[in-house]
């Protein structure tokens, strides 16, 4: 039987590798960090990581991993309702409630379970759930595990929102879902004007936080925090893999009786196990550190503004950003490829993306800037790209 499952299998790899599709990854041979060692020896600077608060290799996170792995265990061979609940997983919970100013938390194994595991405890074939067309993967995937009636508005766009809630009020219950930022414009969801027609047309909100917690808003607690709307947002869903310390681990927090019969229902953490105590003791101490100082996020916000300012005057094309990410407009899907190619011999990691990943015709670098920038690394990326942009005819 194989044979012919092979044959079809080696097809498939040879369509995606023709199509130049073909994902190959790099082996890093030192931390996550702003410079990393690769297997040959030689080093890189990292522009497309999530590590946007720098805090992936930082040693007070490391230190109390060690501490709750030496105190509560290696792992908890259980799921949470069974014999899988430490006292580190209520505090976690409570930290990350604490900080988004929602009543309670509840973990998952990673953000992609979070989100597979909100609609179908809570809507049913009654109800609408309405989404941008640009939301994660998870959010696509976890709305077709749920019999909601299915709807989708052009991505950030507020006229057709309404189109879809206007259509959508014979359902029972209505629930907008948004990314709080978008991966590939790096553009912030219009949050205010969502949740002004939530309430106009009757709707719950949920926002996936991945991208934006640690990032938006004055200390970067998120959308809430950014556009003042606390109380007024249903759902929170988020990351521990982002800027949260880019370990593993996802959450949903928001209101009370929403999380409660998640804990009851919601099948991703039901039946899957729970997070391993040094995940949450290094959440704990990462929660805590955010409290005691906004440091990391005013270097990531700054660094942002310095590298796009420069990129600006050295005239490449940006896309306006709030969040850590940047755009630098190519339009180009072949010159775009070339171009990462190049940058990564100048020892500069980013990453081209083209079409289906972002529109026809809209090919970009995307540069993802952290605190763990200094401004020699910042600089050293801008020359790159500046030479790599002559060479290769984007500048003049
Ligand atoms: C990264 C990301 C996820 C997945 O998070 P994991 O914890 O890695 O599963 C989900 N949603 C969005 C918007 C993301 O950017």
């Amino acid at each position: 039987m194989y044979g012919h499952f092979q044959n079809y299998l080696r097809d498939t790899l040879k369509e995606i590798e023709d199509a130049g599709l073909y994902k190959h990854e790099r082996i890093i041979c030192s931390a996550q960090g702003a410079e990393i060692t690769l297997e040959d020896g030689s080093k890189a600077l990292n522009f497309c990581a999530n590590n946007y608060l720098g805090l992936s290799d930082n040693p007070r996170l490391i230190e109390a991993a060690k501490k709750a792995m030496d105190e509560r265990g290696y792992g908890m061979s259980s799921v949470r309702f069974i014999c899988g609940t430490q006292d580190l997983h209520r505090q976690l919970e409570k930290a990350i409630s604490r900080y988004f100013h929602t009543d309670d938390t509840i973990l998952y194994a990673a953000c992609f379970d979070a989100n597979g595991g909100v609609f179908e405890p809570l809507f049913t074939a009654e109800d609408a759930i309405i989404s941008d067309a640009l939301n994660h993967a998870s959010i696509i995937d976890g709305v077709r595990l749920c019999k909601a009636v299915r709807y989708r508005y052009a991505n950030a766009d507020m006229a057709d929102l309404e189109r879809c809630l206007q259509e959508a009020q014979a359902q029972r219950f209505r629930i907008i879902v948004t990314d709080g930022v978008f991966s590939m414009d790096g553009n912030v969801a219009p949050m205010d004007k969502i949740c002004e027609l939530a309430e106009k047309y009757d709707a719950l909100v949920m926002v996936d936080e991945s991208h934006s917690a640690g990032v938006v808003g004055k200390t970067g607690r998120g959308v809430a925090e950014e556009f003042n709307l606390y109380g007024r947002i249903d759902i929170h869903t988020g990351t521990l893999g982002k800027s949260f310390g880019g370990a593993v681990g996802g959450f949903t927090t928001g209101r009370q009786e929403i999380i409660d019969l998640l804990r009851q229902r919601s099948r991703p953490y039901l039946f899957s196990n729970s997070l391993p105590p040094m995940i949450c003791g290094a959440g704990i101490e990462l929660f805590k550190m955010l409290e005691e100082s906004d440091e990391l996020h005013t270097k990531q916000q700054d660094n942002v503004r310095y590298f796009r300012e420069k990129m600006l005057a050295a005239g490449f094309d940006c896309k306006p950003t709030q969040s850590a990410i940047l755009a630098v407009m190519l339009y180009d899907a072949p010159l775009s490829q070339k171009f990462a190619a190049r940058m990564a011999e100048e020892g500069i990691f980013v990453t081209g993306f083209y079409y289906p990943v972002v529109p026809k015709g809209q090919a970009r670098i995307r540069v993802q800037i952290s605190a763990a920038h200094e401004k020699a690394h910042l600089d050293k990326a801008i020359s790159a790209f500046i030479k790599v942009g002559k060479e290769l005819g984007v500048l003049k």
